[in-house]
């Protein structure tokens, strides 16, 4: 058992996967210098759903209460055939995943979630947070890691951990693997007052419309006083950033073909904004080298398809932390972590990107898509076990 006070440990970012690190890290002693480029925290306006293998960890870090005033919990999942706007299936959350998994389904705002593990982070003695602090170069050679942050100001660690998202320098300077790539989907967004909303669309469920080649996903977040949109459409556009403005008759040309119950939905987003998705292929062996390691979309990006990115960082995180609490050695640590996260983290990768295809059926293909999904809807227990695989999992008990 390592003595934690005796490592010191750089978590380079703060998104909701550095964060979660900090504090399991922190909670099992260990002392942790977070650094973050950004001067500070903000997170976008966007929805975010946790599934019962996230919250159980988020509830054992203290965030249960924070979760229970601004989160929701949906009572389950509606699936509609978005171009005759017929529902092709109702899927249960409510009891099911507290029945089943011991934890609920939320749905959350990024920057709810983001604030809940900030506040927890900022107020750990065992956790400095450096803001403005940008992460230039990494270099390992078996010893220390030497950390470069803004240019010119040099750090030392016995341990760095890169949680710097999709577009991951630290990933970059350390494994030299090309970067992460535009998946040829782009997510448009919006967050608009519930009251704005369709009001058949404001009820306290997970929606989902397919339709050739798009589809559009709707929630409410906030307490159930917001409605989280997000329309996904096939295009080569592919600019770095979550923040682009797009453009609403562009969005509705794109959906021209639906019905006009989501094309009214689609009308009340305003002005989206745009963000291309990037990714890597399934990887079920990612690692670090030497003392450093990677941690959510810096080592396992993936298509929001199976809503998990930020669930595996969440994961990854407290299994981070019970590796380097259980072994003498660090490095032993950090390979024993990956090894126990590849296969979980390529196998929701690869379901997102199963997902992705499955969505955007045309012609024939969507038709038996959405027969399938008639008949799952009329058993909706047995949908549900294909999950359970997914939802299962508990991290607190085995890694
Ligand atoms: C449309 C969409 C919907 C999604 N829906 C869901 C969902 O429902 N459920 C779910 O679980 N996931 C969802 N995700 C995925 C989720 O958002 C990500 O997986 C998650 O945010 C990853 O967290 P992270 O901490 O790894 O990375 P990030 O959130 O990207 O955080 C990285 C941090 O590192 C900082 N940083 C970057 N570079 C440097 C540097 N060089 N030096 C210092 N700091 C740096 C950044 O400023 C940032 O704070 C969705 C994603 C998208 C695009």
């Amino acid at each position: 058992m390592q003595n934690p006070s005796s490592l010191s440990i750089i978590v380079v970012g703060g998104g909701i996967g550095g964060l979660a690190a900090a504090l399991c890290l922190a909670r099992k002693g260990f002392s942790i210098t977070l650094l973050e480029k950004r001067d500070v925290f903000k997170e976008v306006g966007a929805g975010i759903q946790i599934s019962p293998n996230g919250s159980r960890v988020l509830i054992e870090l203290g965030l249960g209460k924070h979760l229970d005033q601004h989160a929701v919990r949906p009572a389950g999942i509606n699936v509609f055939d978005g171009v005759k706007g017929r529902q092709l299936a109702r899927i249960p959350l409510i009891p099911y995943m507290e029945d089943n998994y011991g934890a609920p389904y939320y749905t959350i705002t990024r920057s709810d979630l983001h604030s809940a593990l900030a506040n927890a982070a900022m107020a750990h003695e065992n956790i400095d947070i450096h803001f403005e602090s940008y992460v230039t170069a990494v270099a390992t050679d078996g010893g220390r890691v030497a950390i470069t942050a803004n240019e010119n100001e040099d750090m030392f660690a016995d341990i760095m951990i890169g949680a710097d998202g999709v577009w991951s320098a630290t990933r970059k300077l350390v494994l030299e693997d090309g970067a992460a790539e535009y998946t040829g989907h782009t997510a448009w967004r919006a967050l608009i007052d519930i009251n704005k909303a369709p009001e058949s669309m404001r009820c306290a469920m997970v929606n989902l419309w397919l339709g050739p080649k798009t589809h559009l996903v709707h929630y409410p977040v906030s307490s159930g006083t917001k409605l989280n949109i997000v329309a996904i459409t096939e295009s080569d556009w592919e600019k770095e950033g979550w923040n682009h403005r797009g453009n609403p008759k562009e969005l509705a040309g794109l959906f021209a073909g639906w019905d006009a119950a989501p094309r009214e939905l689609l009308r009340a987003m305003g002005r989206p904004l745009k963000w291309a998705l990037c990714g890597r292929q399934p990887d079920y062996n990612w690692h670090g080298i030497d003392r450093v390691t990677l941690l959510g979309d810096a080592a396992h990006p993936m298509l929001p398809y199976l809503a998990q990115g930020a669930v595996m960082a969440i994961e990854d995180s407290y299994v981070l932390a019970q590796e380097l609490a259980r072994h003498d050695d660090p490095v032993q640590a950090l390979r024993s972590y990956e090894n126990i996260r590849g296969p979980r983290t390529g196998k929701v990768q690869q379901g997102a990107f199963d997902n992705a295809s499955h969505y955007h059926l045309t012609g024939m293909a969507g038709h038996a898509r959405n027969l399938a999904l008639r008949a799952a809807g009329a058993a909706p227990g047995l949908f549900l076990k294909r999950y359970h695989w997914l939802y299962s999992k508990n991290v607190l008990t085995a890694g």
